[in-house]
């Protein structure tokens, strides 16, 4: 990892984490990202942090055992992304996000637990997929961890139950716009809720995964 591709990872956090505070996908000090590295370690949001106002200079480098080389502390969620990357060596890129949509359907008591959202556009299907339900824990709890990584081999995103979404990309770019593809797909599936929505046909999932196969 050059010092150059360094800079250019963490302009990139910088950039995203403030575009997903300005839009509201994010509040507070809630949500982070983390980069992997050339070198098997990561950059990953300081713990605390808003992402609407992250300094670049900050933000966290860990090396591949999830140490801290510099920066300041990483996110208190940072098992959430190791669970992810260790089940996950295409993914590059993680986004975790409290964002308001997400975190409604993750709260309704009747959904499958299997597959959160039915296959309502073709953009779902393509950037998400089949998202399943991680119980919910206590913040903090390592076991969180654990579930998450019993899913996230077959699943790209995972929802936390009464908490958010974790989403991992092949790049931040990819896994942003899940995030995004997510949120909003949350939002439609809210709004049509009681009104028997017309789903996508598994055939028609079929054809969309075969044809863009997620990685
Ligand atoms: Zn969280």
């Amino acid at each position: 990892m050059s010092r150059h591709d360094d800079n250019r990872l963490r302009e990139q956090i910088v950039t995203y984490g403030q575009s997903l505070f300005d839009r509201g996908l994010t509040m507070g000090s809630s949500g982070n990202i983390s980069v992997r590295l050339d070198d098997g370690g990561w950059l990953m949001t300081p713990t605390n942090a808003c992402l609407g106002r992250l300094d670049p200079a900050r933000i966290s480098r860990l090396d591949r055992d999830g140490g801290l080389i510099d920066g300041d502390k990483p996110t208190k969620e940072s098992f959430l992304h190791m669970a992810m990357y260790a089940e996950r060596p295409q993914s590059q890129a993680i986004v975790h996000l409290h964002s308001t949509h997400s975190v409604a359907v993750s709260c309704l008591p009747d959904i499958d637990t299997h597959d959160c959202i039915p296959p309502l556009t073709a953009y779902y299907v393509m950037r998400v997929g089949r998202l399943p339900l991680v119980p919910y824990h206590v913040p903090g709890d390592t076991a969180l961890g654990d579930a998450v990584k019993g899913l996230a081999g077959r699943h790209s995103t995972v929802l936390l139950a009464n908490h958010g979404p974790v989403v991992a990309g092949k790049s931040l770019e990819a896994a942003v716009y899940a995030t995004e593809e997510l949120e909003e797909t949350a939002k439609l599936f809210l709004l049509l809720r009681g009104q028997n929505p017309r789903c996508l046909t598994p055939e028609q999932v079929a054809e969309l995964e075969a044809k863009f196969p997620r990685d």
